[in-house]
């Protein structure tokens, strides 16, 4: 079985009737860069840069950024990698910034929000970003995108990044694609306004669910209410990939829920066009597309947009890859 699985490393995600769908990795430290690859990774779908924020005790310099996405970059050797600018704030907090106790941190002073307020460390952070741009694929995430404003003024600080490495003759890719998270329903509902001002969508199922359902993500007393297969979350994902590809950009997912085996049937039905994941998953995912035809995916996602349920939707995925 390991075996099987393994055969299809350099293999595309390709379905019977030839669509095809990107499957990359999250990955939190440059070094499990490696092990998307080992997995079969077809780029990084999600590097979730806070991490070299956290565990220390003073900002990371452009220098120490741009080794780590450079060394991201070049492990995955001309396949793309997004880099998703810092999302501390929430459960992820940083004592040197001094961050305000807050009522309620995941409604708070957090992610993009932090970054357009800090714009010192914003631009730095840019800067080591379009730096490795130079040495493969690499394109930029802004997280927890609420309203197209901030992707213009996010997009205004990336331009001064711009203008200074020019002006410095530092060398990065001109064509650097520019996308958002969408993770926060406003950004959902208002897709097809922000896919006017984006190159490319990617779903944040963790805080998207939590966000539509009023649920936090961490608290056991409402887990109940957590349900990635509620027919608002299913409805909300196929809005942000027909507004993506009305205005010919493109939607992916880096939420757990890419990963999940028994939804990723009607994710590909949808027209989702890259699912990223912890690499472990890559390759059963993969083998799962293989295996199915893109025509009875999109009848299956057709199906479970019809039901009023999650229990509903399982039942019915479960009975599909049965
Ligand atoms: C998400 O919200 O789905 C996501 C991928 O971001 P994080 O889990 O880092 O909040
Ligand atoms: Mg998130």
């Amino acid at each position: 079985r390991a075996e099987q699985l393994h055969a299809l490393i350099h293999e595309s995600s390709v379905t019977l009737d030839g669509h095809q769908v990107e499957l990359a990795a999250n990955i939190g430290v440059p070094g499990d860069a490696v092990i998307g690859v080992a997995h079969g990774a077809e780029g990084v779908g999600l590097f979730r840069s806070e991490f070299l924020f956290m565990n220390r005790d003073s900002l990371p310099s452009e220098e120490e950024q741009f080794q780590a996405y450079q060394e991201a970059v070049q492990t995955l050797d001309g396949k793309p990698v997004i880099i998703r600018t810092m999302d501390i704030g929430g459960d992820k907090s940083l004592d040197y910034l001094q961050l305000p106790a807050e009522l309620n941190p995941f409604l708070g002073y957090r992610a993009i929000r932090i970054s357009l307020d800090r714009e010192d460390m914003f631009k730095t952070q840019l800067r080591a970003i379009l730096r490795a741009s130079h040495y493969g694929r690499v394109k930029v995430m802004y997280p927890m995108i609420a309203t197209r404003d901030e992707v213009v003024a996010a997009n205004e600080v990336l331009e001064a990044a711009k203008q200074e490495l020019r002006s410095e003759g530092i060398p990065f890719d001109e064509d650097m694609e520019v996308g958002i998270m969408v993770e926060i329903p406003a950004a959902a509902i208002a897709a097809d306004q922000l896919a006017e001002v984006v190159d490319f969508f990617s779903i944040g199922t963790n805080d998207l669910i939590q966000y539509t359902m009023a649920c936090d993500r961490m608290n056991e007393k409402v887990s109940y209410l957590y349900q990635p297969y509620h027919p608002s979350i299913l409805r909300l994902v196929k809005m942000v990939i027909d507004a993506a590809h009305q205005h010919g950009k493109w939607a992916g997912m880096c939420g757990e829920m890419a990963g999940d085996l028994n939804i990723v049937p009607v994710l590909v039905g949808l027209g989702i066009d890259e699912l990223s994941m912890s690499p472990p998953s890559i390759l059963p995912v993969r083998e799962q597309i293989r295996q199915s035809r893109f025509e009875d995916l999109q009848e299956l996602a057709a199906e479970a947009l019809r039901q009023s349920t999650s229990d509903a939707v399982k039942n019915l995925v479960v009975q599909a890859t049965d």
